[in-house]
């Protein structure tokens, strides 16, 4: 498969443009028109700048209001291909994109389109250049893939082709599966782009929040098995106008961009091995086990507070590891590390955030094949040759640079603890907490869409719709991703006083935020944790009276959250209690949750008032800064 992105996708200068795009590892490039226009550089420069990138230019657009136009509009149009031609021509590159007309004056008519497909088709072949037609979705009378297609069905001439893009088709609704009856000789370029589900005008849709595949809530997948089975084995290439990604940095943006590619492909493959041209290159998706520790990486002075924080959270120290400054701390299945060496990624960590979780440790299946998978798809691997003895545990750069270690979930993870670490048969009962129930990490805003397709490519999971939360300062966004035992918040900060803005800050870009620890019996554990000191947010009264009214609680239950600071949310599934902790060591908190049936969410309902709440508390007294 040959890929593919279109210069409009990626923020920065020409030069910037392809750097990036070549850096991410792509075959080729859409020249968009203006792009161009704005290089001031000479098309035929450009076409070997393009070269020089290892490129090739797959396609130049957008060429507009061309079909059913009466005259003097009609010869104007044709006295403007043949320029477009020539300069393609010195640009190095044979397929131009046609778009639906918008034009005032333009007429329909299958036949009146197709006859000047026709004409075009010589002009085009007069030139060795080809040229393909795309059914804009809000197009004046072409506004379908299969109106499209018709036009080209009647043009009949091997320089006119089908240009099909995943956004006209699915943001009108049109069902995919037509493309299936489409000769794939016959279409000459397929265009990505996934969008959120918003609905608005289709025009502003797709001219700001498209997005990668998998980014969005576009049926992708089904677009391209259709595509697939027409034997269609031209690039497939992303166009993506999307406001953040003008402003994104052009590095990162063609990273993700490359990424969701990858993995849109392996999906179609895994779908439909009948089609598929290649095999699937990696190892597929796994789901999560759960995780096996998180670490914290602090100073030894600044130690004593984190330790005090675990402790009053009910978490018992079970002893260290054999030659490093890590402790281990314990309850119920959780392992939490302080690491307070002073080399090392945990140090660098703790130089660069303060007070940080530097460390993530997930279990798989198969965590070699979660690594491979994880190469595959671009995720930057901070170990790949071990150190003479080392285990190969593999470790990937995550969210705010932190790591995410990936460990075999089997007989294996006995002995690693055994072998490094020296650890006593201390009770960790504790408070009740049973297990991680999440992490939440914050970000800025523009790199949130980025993270949510890491985890999702990389790991078989899913992602639920994108709210907003309201806190006092400004609008926070959350999204939540889960892989059967890891579930993690993704929260993007656009406003800088917001909490999780001031987060960001203050930590110097750092990603975990909070951790949420399960319980069986929420009111239970409020009770031991009182008992132990542990700081919990006080939550006011209007939000009981609020909460008690909204789900219409017995008396006896709203008194009982009440008087522990216990949250409340319900959905279809089941009911959800939260408490949460003061903001401890490093600007983190926890969260105390239980999960009651099916629930499925987070909580989300609440976090306006928790945050508001948290920006009332402020920071304990007697907590380090960072
Ligand atoms: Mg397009
Ligand atoms: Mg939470």
């Amino acid at each position: 498969m040959q890929t593919s992105i279109a210069t409009v996708s990626i923020s920065g200068s020409f030069r910037d443009k392809l750097a990036a795009i070549a850096a991410a590892g792509f075959d080729g490039i859409e020249i968009f028109e203006q792009d161009f226009i704005a290089s001031d550089i000479a098309p035929r420069d450009v076409g070997a700048m393009v070269r020089d990138h290892g490129l090739t230019i797959t396609l130049f657009q957008p060429f507009r209001d061309f079909e059913g136009l009466p005259e003097p509009h009609r010869s104007r149009a044709f006295a403007r291909a043949a320029r477009k031609f020539d300069l393609m021509t010195q640009l190095g590159t044979d397929l131009m994109l046609v778009c639906s007309s918008v034009h005032p004056a333009a007429m329909g008519g299958v036949d009146r389109m197709a006859q000047d497909f026709r004409d075009l088709g010589d002009l085009a072949r007069a030139h060795g250049v080809r040229v393909g037609f795309e059914a804009l979705c809000w197009g004046r009378t072409v506004n379908d893939h299969r109106d499209a297609w018709e036009v080209v069905r009647r043009a009949d001439d091997p320089h006119v082709g089908l240009i099909l893009d995943s956004f006209h088709t699915l943001a009108r609704g049109i069902p995919p599966d037509s493309i299936r009856a489409i000769p794939g000789d016959r279409i000459f370029f397929v265009q990505l782009a996934d969008a959120p589900a918003i609905p608005m005008d289709l025009l502003y849709w797709s001219r700001h929040f498209r997005n990668m595949p998998g980014e969005g809530d576009l049926d992708i997948t089904a677009f391209l098995r259709a595509v697939a089975a027409t034997g269609y084995a031209g690039p497939l290439s992303l166009e993506i106008f999307n406001d953040q990604f003008r402003a994104g940095l052009p590095r990162l943006v063609a990273r993700d961009g490359h990424r969701s590619l990858i993995q849109a492909t392996d999906r179609v493959r895994r779908a439909e091995p009948a089609l598929a041209v290649d095999p699937p290159a990696f190892p597929p998706p796994a789901r999560v086990d759960g995780i096996e520790f998180v670490e914290f990486a602090t100073s030894a002075d600044e130690a004593p507070a984190v330790e005090g924080f675990l402790a009053a959270a009910g978490f018992a120290p079970v002893g260290g590891h054999v030659s490093k400054q890590v402790a281990v701390w314990r309850q119920g299945a959780i392992t939490v590390l302080v690491n307070t060496e002073t080399q090392g990624f945990a140090h660098t960590a703790y130089v660069a955030h303060g007070t940080t979780v530097s460390e993530i440790a997930l279990k798989l299946p198969d965590a070699a094949a979660a690594a491979a998978r994880a190469t595959a798809l671009g995720a930057d691997r901070l170990n790949p040759a071990p150190g003479p003895g080392e285990l190969s545990i593999p470790a990937f750069r995550g969210v705010g640079g932190g790591l995410i270690r990936l460990l075999d979930d089997g007989p294996d993870l006995g002995p690693i603890w055994q072998a490094d670490f020296r650890l006593t048969g201390a009770d960790t009962a504790g408070a009740g907490l049973t297990r991680i129930d999440h992490i939440g990490q914050t970000m800025p805003y523009d790199e949130m869409l980025g993270w949510a397709l890491f985890y999702t490519a990389i790991f078989d999971g899913a992602k639920a719709p994108m709210v907003d939360v309201i806190d006092p300062d400004g609008l926070v966004r959350s999204q939540a991703v889960q892989s059967g035992g890891l579930r993690v918040t993704l929260n993007g900060a656009e406003a800088r006083r917001t909490l999780a803005g001031r987060f960001v800050a203050d930590s110097f870009g750092a990603a975990v935020q909070h951790i949420a620890l399960a319980t069986d019996d929420i009111f239970a554990t409020a009770a031991d944790l009182a008992r132990r000191g542990f700081p919990v947010l006080p939550i006011g009264a209007n939000y009981y009276d609020d909460v008690e009214a909204r789900f219409g609680l017995a008396p006896a239950l709203a008194a009982r959250l009440r008087a522990a600071n216990v949250m409340y949310d319900e959905d279809a599934g089941g009911q959800f209690f939260q408490l949460y902790s003061l903001t401890g060591p490093g600007g983190l908190f926890l969260e105390i949750v239980q999960r009651q049936g099916n629930y499925a969410g987070y909580g989300a309902p609440n976090a306006p008032f928790r945050i508001a709440a948290q920006k009332r508390a402020g920071r304990p007294a007697g907590l380090p800064s960072r």
